[in-house]
């Protein structure tokens, strides 16, 4: 079999634990043998970013700035333990999030649907996409306990030194009270994100708020997005036969429910926060969600939902047989090589693509899976298998699907 060319480099970043297992399971068995792969390695392992003052983490978001795509395994985000546990320079700060700041981009998750993995919700058929709004709001609030009678304002000074003075509340007695914010800028990126994504994946776009109740807070979100939506994307949205929708968030919630999928929904940082959860516990397994970063003008980062595993990992190092899912990184790279691909014009490798995913969903639906599938499946003859041994039996199909159509 020739293997498949690319024209432009991928980027790649590798990552911590069990992931790391995986990722090199995936290379080695899912696409070195059919792809001619190239990539551009960013080592964002922890001890690597340690080593570089996670200086790799910025030069691996600035060289997805540059090529368009990247495909990302899961990294750990240091914590007190972690500090310890690496002996770190410092407890470095979560390698998404610094992706995220230097992309200024929306993180959408959509779970990968099988037969015998049934959502909960009995209606949905197809994927509900989540873009979660990841600035601001209550996530970076400043709060207050109140400790007796008293008022409280919010004060707003211009560059002037001229005041904006606004009442919250006169309090007769203790409580609590608190500041949020979010900015035009950031609401604007996150809907042309939105609404790119909407174009790119043919779905149509929803959007709910609370801005009854919140005229000035919630509204602003509203009248942004209609805003951007009738200026720069209603004809477009019309030529791709799309809609975009808004609602309230609670005529969102009652809507998505009774829904069938198969549309993207976005939502302010809270309620993404929330929801995002939701929506994929119902669909089944964190170990089948996918994620993609996408930023405003149109670059893209794909990953799994799901973090490195550590608890698997342990298992793996002494010695262990592990079945940790490999799926949703699998589909992190079969979704930035069709990306690549697109943009290449490189049909082979979008094929390519499409085959692998068909392949691992083949695999799961024969009844070939790993321990978290088979905890939760309705399929009657099962066999659980290791990650590797689940592996080399989506390669086996591949292989079959590959050779089938030359
Ligand atoms: P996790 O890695 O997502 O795993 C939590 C649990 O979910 C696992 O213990 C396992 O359950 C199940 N699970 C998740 N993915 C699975 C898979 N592919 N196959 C089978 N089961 C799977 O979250 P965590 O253990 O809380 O976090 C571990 C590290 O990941 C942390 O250091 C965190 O910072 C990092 N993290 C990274 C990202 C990212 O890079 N995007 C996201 C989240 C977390 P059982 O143990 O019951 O089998
Ligand atoms: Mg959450």
């Amino acid at each position: 079999m020739t293997k498949i060319a690319m024209t432009t480099p991928l980027v790649e970043m590798d990552g911590d634990e069990m992931t790391r297992i995986l990722w090199k399971m995936i290379k080695d068995e899912l696409i070195l043998p059919f792809v001619d792969l190239k990539t551009e390695y960013y080592d964002l392992g922890l001890p690597y970013r340690d080593e570089t003052n996670d200086q790799v983490t910025i030069d691996s978001a600035n060289a997805t700035k540059k090529y368009g795509v990247a495909v990302k395994c899961a990294t750990i985000t240091p914590n007190a333990a972690r500090v310890e546990e690496y002996h770190l320079k410092e407890m470095w700060k979560s390698p998404n999030g610094t992706i995220r700041a230097i992309l200024d981009g929306t993180v959408f998750r959509a779970p990968i649907l099988v037969k015998g993995i049934e959502p909960n919700v009995k209606s949905w058929k197809k994927p509900i996409t989540i873009a979660r709004h990841a600035y601001g709001d209550v996530y970076k609030s400043s709060e207050m306990k109140i400790p007796a009678a008293g008022k409280v304002e919010l004060v707003y000074t211009n560059e002037a030194g001229e005041e904006v003075r606004e009442l919250v509340h006169t309090f007769d007695g203790p409580g609590i009270v608190q500041g949020m914010h979010n900015t035009e800028k950031s609401i604007s990126s996150f809907a042309r994100s939105c609404f790119n994504y909407a174009l790119d994946t043919k779905q149509d776009l929803w959007f709910a708020t609370k801005d009854t109740i919140s005229k000035k807070y919630d509204h602003t979100f509203k009248d942004i997005f209609q805003e951007i939506y009738d200026k720069e994307y209603a004809d477009k949205f019309k030529d791709a036969g799309i809609e975009y929708f808004y609602t309230l968030i609670d005529d969102a919630v009652a809507r998505v429910i009774k829904s069938e999928g198969g549309y993207i929904w976005a939502c302010k940082n809270y309620d993404g926060d929330v929801m995002s959860d939701m929506v994929a516990t119902a669909f089944g397994s964190l170990a089948m969600m996918t994620s993609v970063l996408v930023s405003p003008e149109g670059v893209y980062e794909y990953e799994a939902a799901h973090g490195t595993v550590q608890r698997h990992y342990y298992k793996y190092l002494k010695g262990e047989k592990t079945s940790s899912n490999p799926i949703a990184t699998i589909f992190a790279w079969s979704g930035a090589l069709r990306k690549r691909g697109e943009l290449d014009h490189n049909p082979a490798l979008m094929e390519y693509a499409d085959k692998l995913e068909q392949a691992s969903i083949d695999t799961v639906e024969s009844g070939i899976m790993t321990g978290d599938l088979a905890r939760i499946t309705t399929l009657p003859d099962v066999k659980v298998e290791s990650s590797e041994g689940f592996i080399k039996a989506i390669a086996a199909r591949l292989t079959d699907l590959m050779e089938n159509t030359k």
